[in-house]
């Protein structure tokens, strides 16, 4: 295939991607769908893939957050991956998808000059106009042009790599990106030996079943994710890790239970006022919440993650949607 219709091919993929999922063709989008499509293997087509597994649109939100990085912006706050080391990937891949964009930019506008300046040469011809000289300077710039791409291109497949050595850290929940319950244990651990004191909080979401049950596996794993994602930003700095399905721990070393129960609540509550809906049709999911119970140890840390269990479930049987303290 020659370089001009391959380059209309792939012109023609980014206009029909950009229809799919309903995007408006701003500079942005068709950057954004420009490097989807021409990474066919890269990090971008994982996470976009990743987010419309199913089939489902692609909200400008996602889009944003995707080139943008940020936590808070999408209306459904299921886009990001939410860990220190795809936080880092994710910044690396919008300076790129930002040097894609500069780059398009300066080709663009270095063709309307050089269409110009032809113009120009046109109606000059008679005066002997340097045509070669635009020329080769035309071609010089391609050759840079091609070459920052072949750059960028080059780092992108390193950040791939990364990403995919994250995703297969052992310490790391893959659906949530959190850390797993093996790396909590080790954290836990750790905080005791250097820590006077360590208070632990057990999270568990309020009739996760009926979410599976209602609208299936994969809205509940979106559900999951996003309470994940709002575990992580409001307690950060504290570590959270997925613990087991749909049970979360945090960890809360040199810190008095009444004040792990402050940022825990605060949690709880940002979740049970999000409003969840599905991707396709906005059907709204209807609340989600989640139980918590909070202990404390200055002597054994695993009496703690037994003694928050206990209060979680004080918590569930005395109605759920709430945090207890263990007496
Ligand atoms: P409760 O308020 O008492 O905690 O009720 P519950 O329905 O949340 O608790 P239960 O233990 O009965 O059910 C937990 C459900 O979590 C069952 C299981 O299918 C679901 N689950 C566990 N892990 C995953 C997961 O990775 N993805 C999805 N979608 N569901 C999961
Ligand atoms: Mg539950
Ligand atoms: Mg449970």
């Amino acid at each position: 295939m020659g370089k001009q219709s391959s380059n209309r091919k792939i012109a023609e993929e980014v206009i029909r991607f950009l229809d799919k999922h309903m995007l408006d063709p701003t500079p942005a989008n068709y950057a954004f769908a420009f490097l989807y499509i021409t990474e066919s293997n890269g990090l971008l087509r994982k996470l976009v893939n990743d987010i419309t597994d199913g089939g489902v649109r692609l909200t400008q939100g996602e889009v944003d957050d995707m080139m943008t990085n940020t936590a808070d912006g999408a209306a459904d706050d299921t886009a990001a991956i939410p860990s220190d080391a795809m936080d880092d990937i994710q910044k690396q891949l919008r300076h790129q998808a930002l040097t894609f964009t500069e780059l398009t930019t300066a080709a663009l506008s270095d063709a309307s000059t050089f269409n110009r300046d032809l113009a120009e040469g046109m109606e000059q011809i008679a005066a002997g106009f340097d045509f070669a000289g635009v020329i080769s300077a035309m071609r010089q710039k391609t050759a840079e042009v091609e070459r920052k791409l072949a750059e960028t291109k080059k780092e992108t497949e390193k950040l791939r790599l990364d990403l995919d050595a994250a995703r297969n850290d052992a310490s790391r929940d893959a659906l949530t990106s959190l850390s797993n319950r093996r790396a909590m244990d080790e954290k836990i651990e750790e905080a005791f030996r250097k820590s006077a004191r360590i208070t632990i909080a057990f999270c568990d979401i309020d009739h996760f079943k009926s979410v599976n049950d209602r609208f299936g596996h994969a809205v509940g794993d979106r559900v999951l994710k996003a309470v994940a994602d709002i575990l992580q930003t409001g307690l950060a700095p504290y570590p959270v890790a997925r613990f087991g399905g749909e049970e979360f721990v945090a960890l809360f070393p040199d810190m008095a239970e009444a004040e792990a129960f402050g940022l825990i609540e605060q949690a709880r509550v940002t979740v049970s006022e999000k409003f969840f809906r599905l991707r396709d049709t906005d059907a709204p999911l209807g609340q989600v919440t989640f139980s918590a119970g909070i202990a404390s140890t200055t002597s054994n840390p695993e009496q703690a993650l037994q003694d928050a269990d206990k209060a979680l479930y004080e918590a569930k049987s005395s109605g759920r949607n709430r945090t207890i303290i263990a007496s």
